[in-house]
């Protein structure tokens, strides 16, 4: 975890905060709201929208990130994602994050209060599974 904290933070911090008023949440009550930045500079948001056959609920860090690749983005700085709770992302975002932002992408988690703690991937995925597992194609 990162000590301290800049306006770039701050700032994604606060667009994620805005992000979470759009969360669809009638079955948990937990709404996520995120905020990537893109290496071009530009910040894509994210909310979680769940659904009521449950498993097809998506949380705001993946909406995020493929908002992002779908507009032709490919490199990313950092996520900042704020739950009640500053809730770490699940596995299932970790792992979509380490494909584009290998180890060193920040993860900024917050609370509406602005508290945060800043992680990279690579704390929170460590040994990840990556393309370079995969056998060469032919
Ligand atoms: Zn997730």
């Amino acid at each position: 975890m990162i000590e301290g904290s800049s306006r770039k933070e701050e700032d994604l911090i606060a667009v994620a905060l805005e992000a979470r008023k759009k969360a669809y949440v009638p079955y948990s009550h937990f709404p996520v709201g995120a905020a990537l930045l893109a290496e071009s500079g530009q910040v894509y948001t994210g909310c979680n929208v769940e659904n009521a056959s449950y498993g097809l609920s998506i949380c705001a860090e993946r909406v995020a990130l493929f908002k992002a690749v779908a507009a032709g983005e490919r490199q990313f700085e950092a996520i900042a994602v704020v739950t009640e709770t500053m809730a770490t992302p699940c596995g299932s975002c970790r792992q979509v994050l380490a494909e584009f932002g290998e180890s060193e992408l920040q993860i900024i988690v917050a609370d509406p209060e602005g508290q945060m703690e800043i992680y990279t991937v690579g704390e929170l995925l460590p040994a990840s599974f990556t393309a370079q597992h995969l056998p060469p194609s032919t």
